[in-house]
């Protein structure tokens, strides 16, 4: 009830054995900043930006950009900001968009897209860069497979940092560049690209897509997308460890994050940093505080060694 949810929302997200976890908000529009405050969230985890690039006729320019992440950062005072680039293609497309890809979900999506319209990327990091000057950004780039990719990113952001330089414009030296793990490739061959990074968030609506091969948007073969899929769960198990050791943040930001029947699964799995919609904030921090990471971690460690589907049950109680 609501005097419940009342003292939930000034409660810490503590587990029973003193793990903190950090309760992050995911966005579309910059108004949604103010639920996340509202819901209490430790930082936005994920700001969808191509919601300002939709259903319209023409592009957001640099300086519309820039006031919408500028506003969501200085609606959070401080707090961590996680704003993605472009992530188009796909399920998401852009109007006028005319040339239909052969297969969107494999095709020229997300940063394969940005790298491939550089005005438009250099546009989108420039008012980015500039939104930083306000408090803390953190720059997050979908759809990463390739190091290559991970390089034009940052050289991109090198060129965008000279023409702001240029202008004379202000923004933060210290701004976070991570990619989201979705794609298994980079779930398997994880550790370089660390090294490469200061954070990782799981996308795990798409990791969960391109593992079992089951389009996430096509209800024909909704009933084969599973999230308890042993191969699921071992790639987000094998991306906290290999971020874990290195020292660097990781979340998951996939509907896993918010759904409270698989909090004591992600938490089992190591994870200490959720990020979902700010509506399903405080049940999760609910499960948090009901739940035992050691007892948890013991538990999926045995369930991960299985070869069928991961019954939640056994991490119940
Ligand atoms: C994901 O893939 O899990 C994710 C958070 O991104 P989106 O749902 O926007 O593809
Ligand atoms: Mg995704």
């Amino acid at each position: 009830d609501r005097a419940e949810l009342g003292l939930l929302r000034d409660a810490e997200a503590v587990t029973l054995d003193g793990v903190r976890i950090l309760l992050e908000a995911n966005i579309e529009l910059p108004e949604e900043a103010l639920a996340a405050v509202a819901a209490g969230a430790d930082g936005i985890g994920l700001f969808r930006s191509e919601f300002l690039f939709m259903g319209r006729s023409t592009l957001p320019d640099e300086e519309e950009q820039y006031a919408a992440y500028a506003a969501v950062v200085k609606a959070m005072q401080g707090k961590p900001v996680t704003i993605r680039t472009l992530d188009i293609g796909s399920d998401k497309t852009l109007d006028g968009e005319t040339t239909v890809a052969t297969n969107p979900a494999l095709g020229l999506r997300a940063i394969r897209y940005c790298l491939a319209n550089p005005d438009l990327f250099h546009t989108q990091l420039r008012a980015l860069l500039r939104a930083s000057a306000h408090g803390r950004v953190r720059i997050l780039v979908p759809m990463i497979s390739h190091m290559h990719e991970v390089h034009a990113v940052k050289r991109a952001l090198d060129t965008a940092r000279r023409e702001l330089d240029a202008r004379g414009e202000a923004y933060s030296n210290t701004v976070e560049i991570g990619a989201m793990v979705e794609i298994p490739a980079i779930a398997i061959a994880i550790e370089p690209f660390i090294e490469q990074l200061d954070f990782l968030s799981i996308g795990t609506n798409d990791l969960i897509q391109y593992t079992l091969a089951i389009d996430r948007a096509d209800n024909a073969v909704a009933d084969l997308y599973d999230p308890m899929h042993p191969a699921v769960l071992r790639l987000i198990s094998h991306t906290i460890n290999a971020a874990d050791r290195a020292g660097k943040s990781v979340a998951v930001c996939g509907e896993m994050a918010g759904d409270s029947r698989v909090t004591r699964m992600l938490l089992g799995l190591g994870l200490k940093e959720f990020s979902m919609h700010p509506q399903q904030l405080l049940d999760i921090k609910k499960e948090v505080r009901q739940s035992h990471t050691n007892a948890l971690r013991v538990k999926v460690a045995s369930a991960l060694n299985r070869a069928e589907r991961i019954d939640l049950s056994v991490l119940a109680g």
